[in-house]
């Protein structure tokens, strides 16, 4: 069996089952092999009943003492047992596994697993895990991977699959010499793959796991070091020498700059002065004041004769980038226009042609403007919003557009320095590390599934005064897996909660971008007063009118993310409110969502997350399309990050195109740093 054949090959796949796989992106046997766990799960020991509360995951031995209950309601098949040992007892719920009846009977001896909850004062468990003596035996003190799933797959069957075809593909040949291992202690390639899958302890997948990781930050370097080719700096052709515009816009503003703002401009028009092509990235909190650092750097390149593009990911950001940009070069006489999927045809040719020849100023717009027609008389600056939205392929892309133009990016990740010189090697930093001292700091709560009652009174409130909400969950559908908030069943819980008081839409990943932009736009308006969304939720979006954010399991979010998130409240002139709700609450859990309560400092939090988040406990949930890295995490395994980019980077031109002739590497380097997240 080749590794590039269709799943399908593999024991007990049939097209049916394939197609479900394709949902989750895996169609070769190579996909399936490469789809990592997204976390694991040990086995403890059996535990006694009435030492756990709920919350808890836990093993129980108990007798089953009172007769089941097993009866049909909607259709669902449903049964209830009750098991008990000399500490306690608990309560048992089954749906739909009437395969269960024979072995879940009066007077047995039963293990269960799964996660307590409480229910009308009682312990009770749903939809347990049922082991025999033997499973549970052969189980216990063991690890076992944890796989992101989607509706018809169950994790074992993934497990099932996986380990099928791991014994039907041949041996993997690594791309490393054995030397090349040594120095960098790395296991052999096909020894990482059947370990990350199938560790015998913990220890074991740490090892397995740091060679995926190097791997996935070595194939990311190496694309980096292809499309960066011969890196000598390309020359500007552009002379930029009056300032008499720029100037007037600066002091035109409705506030002071801060004092960060000014350094990153100052930078700027430095690079723009040089006869060098600038290649600079601008990177500050959400909020930090970024967009008018854009306008004034397009004010100088229209004052000085030149064109400038500015490019966002989504309609909904070009339309609000649109408005706010005319409104600040109001009365200049500069012509700005706005180019998007949504601009009639009509409209878009004449756009692009009083582009071609000069007539207009400043465009802005979406990856429309990628498309290969669209021409510049003289562009001298092409500006980037929140970058990281954007693949290194696109970005390459536009600056050739022009005649070698400066390029400026803008991004919200807040990285630390010294990872952002690794990631962005081939750009110059400004850091804008400053917020406009006149935002009324985000209030923040850090709760568990008993506030609900009140979070949800709070967003009535809210919205009864005018304001809008948003709320985060980390799945778009159910799982029967995990037992995680998901924007589906979300949606209707709240119609039972707020019936028509209040109206809402929901928010995912899985819905075609015009849907998001239509969602985005309604919400963006003040049209919808509450948002169901997932981590899709527009970033950059600027709604000044939405003081309440309320995330669904913060506790499976990393720090920078929820800090990311938070930052589409707190934008205008209402106090705005975060409530992170834990849906398993755990010390380690509160103690870090209230680093995030402490402090509203994006870089601080995202260091503090580094070093809170130890390799193992950092496997976040996978965002559909989002990650570009299967296993690691820039921030947590920023050592092994260091390591391979300078493995990287260091290679001679000979290992370098030894490497890159190796057709399983560079499947790699296509995959992360084809649609790399920068
Ligand atoms: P981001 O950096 O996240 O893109 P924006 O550019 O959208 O942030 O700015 C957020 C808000 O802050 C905007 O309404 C903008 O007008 C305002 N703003 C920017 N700079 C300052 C400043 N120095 N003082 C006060 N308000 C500012
Ligand atoms: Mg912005």
């Amino acid at each position: 069996m080749s590794d590039r054949d269709s799943i399908c090959v593999i024991k007990g796949i049939g097209e049916k089952t394939a197609a479900l796989y394709a949902k989750l992106g895996i169609y070769t046997v190579s996909d399936l092999i490469n789809y990592y766990p997204r976390d694991y799960e040990e086995y403890g020991k059996a535990e006694l009943i009435g030492t756990k509360q709920e919350g808890h995951i836990s093993t129980f031995e108990g007798f089953v003492y009172t007769v089941p209950v097993t009866k049909s309601v909607n259709g669902k098949k449903i049964l209830i047992a009750n098991i008990k040992d000399e500490t306690g007892s608990i309560q048992l719920i089954w749906f739909n596994m009437p395969y269960l009846y024979s072995k879940v009977k009066y007077g047995n001896i039963i293990i269960v697993r799964g996660k307590i909850t409480r229910s009308a004062g009682r312990l009770m468990m749903t939809q347990p895990e049922l082991l025999t003596r033997e499973e549970y035996l052969m189980r216990v003190g063991k690890i076992f991977p944890v796989y992101p799933l989607t509706k018809g797959i169950t994790n074992n069957a993934v497990r099932r699959a996986v380990e099928n075809a791991m014994d039907a593909a041949d041996e993997p040949k690594d791309w490393y010499t054995a030397a090349f291992r040594k120095r960098y202690e790395l296991m052999s390639l096909g020894n990482a793959l059947k370990k990350v899958h199938f560790p015998k302890d913990r220890e074991e997948m740490l090892t397995a796991r740091k060679r995926i990781v190097f791997d996935e930050f070595f194939a990311f370097s190496l694309g980096i070091r292809a499309l960066r080719g011969d890196s000598s700096r390309r020359r500007s052709y552009y002379t930029f020498t009056k300032d008499t515009e720029y100037k007037k816009m600066l002091s035109g503003l409705k506030f002071e700059l801060t004092g960060a703002q000014k350094r990153a401009l100052s930078e700027i028009t430095d690079d723009m002065r040089k006869p060098v092509a600038m290649n600079r990235l601008v990177q500050g909190d959400v909020g930090c004041g970024k967009t008018v650092v854009a306008a004034l750097a397009l004010m100088f390149t229209v004052e000085n004769g030149y064109q400038g593009a500015l490019m966002v990911p989504t309609q909904v950001l070009a339309a609000q980038h649109f408005r706010s940009l005319s409104s600040m070069f109001e009365g200049s006489g500069v012509r700005i226009e706005l180019l998007t999927s949504k601009t009639p045809a009509a409209k878009k040719r004449e756009i692009k042609k009083s582009l071609k020849e000069g007539e207009t100023d400043i465009v802005i717009g979406t990856h429309a403007l990628l498309s290969d027609n669209v021409e510049f008389k003289d562009a001298a600056l092409v500006i980037t919003d929140e970058q990281h939205r954007f693949g290194v392929h696109q970005r390459e892309k536009m600056m050739f557009k022009g005649n070698d133009p400066h390029v400026l990016v803008l991004s919200a990740t807040p990285i630390p320095r010294t990872l952002a010189l690794i990631l962005y090697g081939d750009l110059d930093i400004s850091i804008i590390d400053e917020l406009p001292s006149d935002r009324i700091p985000v209030k923040n709560a850090v709760v568990d599934e008993s506030y609900r009652p009140k979070a949800y009174a709070f967003i009535r409130e809210q919205i009864k005064q005018g304001r809008q909400a948003m709320i985060i969950c980390p799945m778009v559908e159910p799982n029967e897996e995990l037992d995680i908030e998901n924007v589906t069943e979300y949606a209707i819980k709240l119609k039972n909660i707020y019936k028509d008081e209040i109206s809402f839409e929901i928010l995912h990943g899985k819905m075609k971008d015009s849907k998001k932009d239509e969602i985005m736009e309604r919400f963006s308006k003040g049209e919808t007063d509450l948002l169901i969304s997932t981590t899709v939720i527009e970033v950059g979006i600027n709604v000044p009118n939405a003081t309440v954010m309320m995330i669904e399991n913060s506790e499976r979010f990393g720090l920078s993310q929820l800090h990311q998130l938070r930052g589409r409240v707190g934008r205008g002139a209402y106090q705005s409110y975060c409530i992170f709700m834990m849906g398993h609450e755990s010390e380690k859990a509160r103690e870090r969502l209230e680093i995030l309560s402490k402090s509203n400092d994006g870089f601080e939090i995202s260091s503090k997350d580094l070093k809170l988040r130890g390799p193992g406990e950092l496997f976040g949930i996978a965002q559909s399309g989002e990650t570009t890295f299967g296993m690691a995490d820039p921030y947590a395994d920023a050592e092994t990050l260091k390591l391979a980019a300078e493995a990287a980077m260091g290679l001679s031109k000979e290992e370098y195109s030894t490497m890159m002739k190796c057709p399983a590497l560079n499947d790699r380097i296509v995959k992360i740093a084809g649609n790399v997240v920068l």
